[in-house]
Parts: C-alpha cells; sequence; structure tokens
C-alpha cells in the first residue's frame, strides 16, 4: 500500500526518494480522479515485416495526457492502476477501443493487420476476463484472428494459472505473444508447451546488436529457437539502420521500433496503413 510505503521510507530524508513518493502520490490521486473523466487515448506502432516493409499489425499503447501535468507514460501509471485494481476498467476499455479501432480500419478497406494490446497479469488472471472479452469481440464485431494479447514472461510462466487460459484464447483464435522476451524469468522447457504465436524481444538486447557481440549471439540463438519451435519473432524497439542491416542479416521476420514508426494517434496511423 502506497501509504505504508510512504510512511516507512520519508523518515529516510533522502530528498531524492521523497521526490520521487511525492510524484507517486501525486499521480496516484490523479489516477483516481481520472476515471472520473477518462482523459485516455491509445496510440498505435506499426509492427514491421522485414521481407517487404509492410505492417503486420499494430500495438496499441496507451496515453494520458494532463492538463497540467503532460504526458504521463505509462511506465508510471499502469503499476499504480495494478496496484488500486483500476487496472480491470482501465484494460477492459483498451481492449475494446482496440478492436474498435482495428474493426474500422476493415471497414474502411485497408489491408487487414494484428492489433496487439498489453495485458496485466491482474487483469489476466480475473475469473470474468474471458467472458467480457467475448463479449468486447461480439460488440465490436472483430474476428479473434485479428486480435493478439501481449503477455510477458512472468505471466506466462506462472504455469499452471495461466496455461488453461492461454488454451482457451487459442482455441477462440486470439493470437498470443510474449513481450519484453528475455528480461523476465523464462523456462525454456515451458516455451515450448505454452501455446503462443510470437516472442518479442526486449529491447534491451536488440540496442547496438550490429556491435554487441554478445546481444548478437543471443538474438541470433532466440531466432533459431524460434524457427524450431514455429515461433514468430519481434525485434523491439530498432532505432537505427545498423541495428535493422543486422536483424534482417540473422533472417529475423518482424522488427517494430522508432526506425520505422513512433507510436501515433489513430488518424496518423490510418495514414500509415
Ligand atoms: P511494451 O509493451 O514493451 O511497449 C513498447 C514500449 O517501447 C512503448 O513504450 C513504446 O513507445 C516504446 N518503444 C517502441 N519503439 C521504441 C524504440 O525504438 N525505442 C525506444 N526507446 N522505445 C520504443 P510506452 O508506450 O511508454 O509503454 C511502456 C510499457 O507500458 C509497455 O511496454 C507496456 O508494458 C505498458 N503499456 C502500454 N500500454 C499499455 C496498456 O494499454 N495496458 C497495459 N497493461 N500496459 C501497457
Ligand atoms: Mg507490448
Ligand atoms: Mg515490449
Ligand atoms: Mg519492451
Amino acid at each position: 500500500d502506497i501509504k505504508e510505503q510512504m510512511g516507512s521510507r520519508v523518515q529516510m530524508y533522502d530528498p531524492k526518494l521523497s521526490e520521487k513518493l511525492a510524484r507517486r502520490l501525486l499521480i496516484h490521486a490523479e489516477l483516481a480522479k481520472a476515471v472520473q473523466h477518462w482523459p485516455f487515448t491509445l496510440y498505435y506502432q506499426p509492427i514491421i515485416s522485414l521481407k517487404n516493409r509492410q505492417a503486420i499489425g499494430m500495438e496499441c499503447l496507451i496515453r494520458w495526457f494532463h492538463p497540467t501535468l503532460g504526458a504521463i507514460p505509462p511506465s508510471e501509471f499502469i503499476p499504480l492502476a495494478e496496484e488500486t485494481g483500476l487496472i480491470a476498467p482501465i484494460g477492459m476499455w483498451v481492449l475494446e477501443e482496440a478492436c474498435l479501432q482495428n474493426k474500422r480500419w476493415q471497414d474502411a478497406g485497408l489491408s487487414p493487420i494484428v492489433m496487439s494490446v498489453n495485458l496485466s497479469s491482474r487483469q489476466f488472471y480475473d475469473p470474468s476476463f474471458l467472458e467480457a472479452l467475448n463479449a468486447i469481440l461480439q460488440r465490436t464485431g472483430l474476428a479473434p484472428q485479428w486480435l493478439e494479447l501481449e503477455i510477458t514472461e512472468g505471466v506466462m510462466m506462472d504455469i499452471r494459472t495461466t496455461l488453461p487460459i492461454l488454451r482457451e484464447l487459442r482455441a477462440r483464435g486470439i493470437q498470443l505473444a510474449i513481450d519484453d522476451f528475455g528480461t523476465g524469468y523464462s523456462s525454456l522447457k515451458y516455451l515450448k508447451e505454452l501455446p503462443v504465436d510470437k516472442l518479442k524481444i526486449d529491447r534491451s538486447f536488440i540496442q547496438h546488436i550490429e556491435e554487441n557481440v554478445v546481444h548478437a549471439a543471443i538474438v541470433q540463438a532466440l531466432l533459431t529457437m524460434s524457427a524450431q519451435l514455429e515461433l514468430h519473432v519481434v525485434a523491439e524497439g530498432v532505432e537505427r539502420d545498423e541495428e535493422l542491416d543486422a536483424l534482417m542479416r540473422m533472417g529475423c521476420e518482424y522488427a517494430q521500433g522508432f526506425l520505422f514508426s513512433r507510436p501515433v494517434a489513430a488518424e496518423e496511423a490510418s495514414e500509415l496503413l
């Protein structure tokens, strides 16, 4: 609980720390107010096929533009939303908005793409999640194969809880991706058993891959392993031409990053498509 943390930590009188906690408390309070007037919006970032440079998907990323605090990044408020339980309504809104947007693009006659939505563990463990997701697909009319859920390794690997849900989602035709791969504790043994379609290799392994031989070796090994397991691979956070060249030489299939496009608002994303 944030108040307990405040109580135990301010005693240290570390100005940096109390600054951080003050900011956290502020965001916490603003978040509680935010759900009343719903200031959130979705941005979209393309996922590119390196074979033909076409977008095969879009990842939706939540944005919160605050009138006085400016843009509050998801890394700052999603963890708080998880702590307070607000992630449930926020997460459901994200899913519905993302499905609706993808349906709009399809109805406008654009070539169909997969919409990737980030999921928090809390949403995943909610017993009403599957039913709510079904209702969203019904309401929006989006066919399930055009929806992908991104889940981090940590959540995936809690195999006893997750496997039945993952199987259910897969049976429904929804695609599944492991996000930020390489940063958590992945068991390669379980990877074979998980019904997932994609691995998204974390940006930390992609940065300076053309000169960092250790990262290059790791990515090469992940590509080989993924081919064996029939998993698609997305390289996250590609920013430079040199990184792209190295990934193409290694035979990486998909990439995402500022080099291709930053996350953009729906209208701009429509133009990209
Ligand atoms: P993520 O799912 O790994 O998303 C990728 C993050 O990397 C995004 O940050 C994106 O803007 C950023 N990014 C993309 N390409 C590049 C690049 O070339 N260079 C750099 N430096 N960064 C790049 P963002 O939008 O700030 O989101 C951060 C994290 O917040 C996401 O990481 C995801 O875990 C979480 N998140 C975002 N939207 C949602 C949401 O709707 N629901 C949930 N549960 N989590 C979300
Ligand atoms: Mg993601
Ligand atoms: Mg990621
Ligand atoms: Mg990442």
